[in-house]
């Protein structure tokens, strides 16, 4: 079973990264609608996740909230990226972090899985975490070109 992060993981997300005159990360920007809709896929994600997807299915785990499915899935179709088997998304005003999020879904799927369990991930938090749940963890974007010669060799 492949579980997937969205941001920074397929998503390529640096245009909507902006710091405010102070300093600190402006969330409002990061989070607009028609940015979000402009993200590229990294290269070779949509090629090792289409093949993937076949026999594996393919569960997306996003710390974005819930108030962006509809666009979530909306950006997944248009970039023609496979349809998740199912789509994780943070619930509206949940104020953990994502990292905790993270933590408890995989937790949650861990104890229902009957198959091995890979996360790609761009986050090098979910590394210990991952290795707690005895999940191997991907870390995105570079896996992608990795995971696309691998698939081609087979
Ligand atoms: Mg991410």
């Amino acid at each position: 079973m492949l579980i997937c992060n969205i941001d920074g993981t397929i998503a390529d997300n640096a245009h909507r990264r902006r710091l405010l005159a102070d300093g600190t990360f402006d969330w409002d920007y990061f989070l607009r609608p028609d940015l979000i809709s402009q993200d590229r896929v990294f290269p070779y994600a949509r090629e090792v996740l289409t093949r993937l997807t076949v026999r594996h299915p393919m569960i997306l785990l996003s710390g974005r909230e819930e108030r962006f499915r509809s666009i979530s899935r909306a950006w997944l179709a248009e970039q023609g990226l496979p349809a998740p088997t199912k789509l994780y998304l943070r619930p509206d005003g949940d104020r953990r972090t994502s990292t905790e999020f993270k933590t408890e879904i995989l937790s949650r799927i861990i104890e229902h899985a009957h198959e091995a369990v890979s996360f790609v991930d761009d986050n090098a938090e979910m590394e210990s975490i991952c290795a707690r749940f005895g999940i191997q963890i991907l870390r995105a974007p570079q896996i992608w070109e990795e995971l696309f010669r691998y698939i081609h060799l087979l």
